[in-house]
């Protein structure tokens, strides 16, 4: 089989894809060999090949198997071997990400440049690789609309939703999709705190203008984690005015934040307001059903069967969470592949249970982390006090013992000053219910999580 079967693989996949998709990723895909059921396929520079293995594989391999009439193996390279940098930028804060028709050019412009720069998009965060369920229908729905028709009924479209519940995928996605769509097009993405860091370097060096070109150049831009704008004044000011301009001259706004605007402490009145002028779009946590098709769907992707026990035994473990509940598959894979045990829930429960080899946490640590988060100190959770902040932070103490420890509930009572069990029981409902209303929360309690290296358990 040769260079002509690729091309009648190209010709049935031209029939299937967009044009700019087709026209874009598979007309310059060269063919280099079929051996063993392997398709061995050369993909103009590293961006491209990424994004045929992340987007095309499935949809080659299987026209392929069509037209060869046999099992086929997808496999992309990159076409010389030059270095990945022009999926970066040209400097730490520069923003603006490569189409591929520009990724040469790009390429050339950094290579003389900082290398050390980190990928604008991630390649795994495209829509095909994004499992919608209830919890997500409407955010999801939203940004296929941005990507498709930019700069029109949702502008800003503003996603929030607690942490790992999927904001910077969905928005990256709508980058990846947009650049499909029109691989011309100025795709921006930034973290607020890049912004921020990138405005005071500008002003210390007194390059605004460059500064202000930069960001008023993009088609779409994407801005990440616009929480912590709270109480920076100037660079709510800059930002104001960024995003001014860029609505006015008909640019695609997307914003992304772990709560509403109306939730942003310290947020200028007229930033709240445009914030709230296109769409505000917010990710639930996921019900069981779509954590079990999001592990699925990662299994799928990382080439592993996985009984399904298994996947309703992880997803029923961690609720609140996604980044959580895709880590604890990544280490029960590489559990099993590094001691040869079976995929089964037997051989990896063990290993997912924290208090069975993992990290154990003492209810001194446990109250050291809440007294430090939540400022309130541990003699005061220990106390009687009610008022409201020392009663929120003893809550969350007992409610993450209860997750991190093996304590029982009387003896998580005794570390509190001597509470009642019944107390503490209300306390972790009171949590549990909070973790999904409050944003704000729950994000506390994930920090406390992570400096204390517990995972989030559904069972407490
Ligand atoms: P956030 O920005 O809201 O904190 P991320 O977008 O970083 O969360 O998502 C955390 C991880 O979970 C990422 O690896 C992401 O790919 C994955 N993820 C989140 N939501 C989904 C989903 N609906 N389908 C598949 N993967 C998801
Ligand atoms: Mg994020």
């Amino acid at each position: 089989m040769g260079e002509e079967s690729w091309e009648k693989v190209q010709s049935s996949l031209k029939k299937n894809l967009s044009k700019p998709s087709y026209e874009t990723w598979i007309r310059p895909t060269q063919f280099s060999g079929f051996e063993n059921g392997e398709l061995i396929l050369i993909a103009p520079n590293s961006f491209s090949s990424a994004w045929l293995r992340n987007n095309y594989s499935q949809t080659i391999q299987e026209t392929a198997e069509e037209i060869f009439g046999e099992p086929v193996t997808v496999i992309v390279k990159v076409k010389e071997a030059t270095d990945n940098s022009f999926i970066s930028s040209s400097s730490k804060t520069s923003t603006i990400a490569p189409s591929d028709s520009h990724a040469k050019k790009l390429a050339n412009e950094s290579s003389n440049s900082s290398k050390k720069s980190g990928p604008l998009l991630n390649l795994r965060y495209v829509f095909n690789r994004f499992v919608v369920g209830p919890n997500s229908r409407m955010a999801h729905a939203a940004a296929m609309a941005v990507a498709e028709a930019p700069g029109r009924e949702f502008n800003p479209l503003f996603i929030c939703g607690g942490v790992g519940l999927g904001k910077t995928h969905l928005m990256q996605a709508v980058g990846h999709y947009r650049m499909e769509i029109d691989p011309a097009a100025k795709v921006s993405y930034v973290s607020t705190e890049t912004f921020t860091n990138d405005l005071i370097l500008a002003i210390r060096q007194d390059r605004m203008q460059s500064f202000r070109d930069k960001y008023r150049a993009a088609d779409l831009i994407l801005v990440d984690d616009i929480q912590f704008l709270e109480g920076k004044e100037y660079t709510q000011e800059e930002f104001f005015h960024t995003f001014n301009a860029l609505h006015d001259a008909g640019s695609q706004i997307v914003l992304a934040s772990d709560r509403p605007p109306s939730q942003i402490p310290r947020l200028q009145e007229r930033l709240m307001s445009r914030f709230s002028m296109g769409l505000i779009a917010d990710i639930q946590a996921p019900d069981l059903e779509t954590r079990m098709a999001i592990l699925q769907k990662k299994a799928e992707h990382e080439r592993v069967g996985l009984p399904r026990d298994l996947i309703h035994f992880i997803a029923g473990r961690f609720t609140s969470n996604i980044r959580e509940l895709e880590g604890a598959l990544t280490r029960a894979i590489a559990f099993a592949s590094i001691t040869g045990l079976p995929m089964t829930v037997d051989s990896i429960a063990p290993m997912l249970d924290p208090n069975g080899q993992g990290v154990e946490v003492t209810p001194r640590q446990v109250l050291e982390k809440v007294s430090e988060v939540f400022q309130v100190t541990s003699d005061e959770m220990k106390s009687a006090s009610r008022r409201r902040p020392v009663s929120q932070a003893r809550q969350v103490g007992m409610y993450l013992m209860r997750q991190g420890t093996n304590l029982s509930l009387p003896r998580i009572g005794d570390a509190f000053g001597g509470k009642d069990h019944t107390t503490v029981m209300y306390a972790i409902e009171q949590v549990e219910k909070k973790l999904s209303s409050d944003p704000q929360m729950a994000s506390q309690v994930q920090r406390i999580r992570d400096l204390l290296q517990i995972d989030s358990r559904s069972k407490l």
